[in-house]
């Protein structure tokens, strides 16, 4: 059987890999996708020495998140819809959220982020496909939310995320996420300390990190298969 410490270690070479033919020269983060993943899976991962994790489903997620209360130098990132009446336990809970897509989420965030806690790290999604089965904004309606987050109080803006529609087609992939690199490219001129563009997942990394991804989010290849 492959282990999940075999299995991180193929998908940081695979990145790895990526990265060195990208033209962009930034290191690339990856992100450990455990959502539906039993909790030793995420140890095991851990103890490889994986430090940032990502998660779907409050409920699950919030679980997770406390079971490894004691562990400090973990970092959840919240990277599921969010309907607004599950704001608030994001907010306590966690480091990052990538998928802030509206004005009304990221104000309760911020309303609901405690006072003691470091600023929450915020990217927004953008539904760069127009896929109607995708959360996100559209690319024009990025300014306004951005500048509604950076003048937040209790939240960093730190970047964009995106899931494209389900394809095959890897020059369709390539070109929605050259997309977003140009939506970042913007984005960064107005907020130079924004650093983060979180894109490419199991099935579509190489075109991610080709095209200028800083972040992929990776679950199938490094957990197996989810029901
Ligand atoms: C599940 C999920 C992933 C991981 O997808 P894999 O194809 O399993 O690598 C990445 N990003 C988001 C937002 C997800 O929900």
């Amino acid at each position: 059987m492959v282990t999940i410490a075999e299995r991180l270690n193929s998908a940081y070479q695979r990145l790895q890999d990526a990265a060195e033919k990208s033209s962009y020269p930034h290191p690339v983060r990856l992100l450990a996708v455990s959502k539906t993943k039993p909790i030793e899976s995420i140890q095991a991962a851990y103890d490889y020495g994986q430090r940032c994790f990502g998660e779907s489903y409050v409920q699950e997620a919030i679980e997770k998140v406390q079971y490894f209360a004691n562990t400090p130098d973990m970092e959840w990132h919240f990277i599921g819809p969010i309907q607004s009446n599950k704001s608030r336990p994001i907010a306590e809970h966690f480091h990052w959220v990538q998928s802030v897509d509206r004005e009304k989420i990221a104000k309760r965030l911020d309303e609901q982020r405690p006072l003691g806690m470091p600023a929450l790290q915020v990217l927004i999604q953008v539904n760069i496909s127009s896929d109607p089965a995708k959360s996100g904004c559209m690319p024009d309606e990025i300014a306004s939310l951005a500048k509604f987050i950076a003048s937040a109080e209790k939240l960093t803006l730190r970047g964009l995320m995106t899931i494209t529609e389900l394809t095959d087609d890897k020059n369709k992939q390539l070109n929605y996420f050259q997309q977003m690199r140009q939506c970042f490219d913007t984005l960064r001129v107005q907020y130079p300390e924004v650093d983060t563009l979180s894109m490419g997942m199991s099935g579509d990394l190489e075109q991610a990190v080709q095209a200028g991804s800083t972040m992929v989010r990776i679950g199938t290849d490094i957990f197996g298969q989810r029901q």
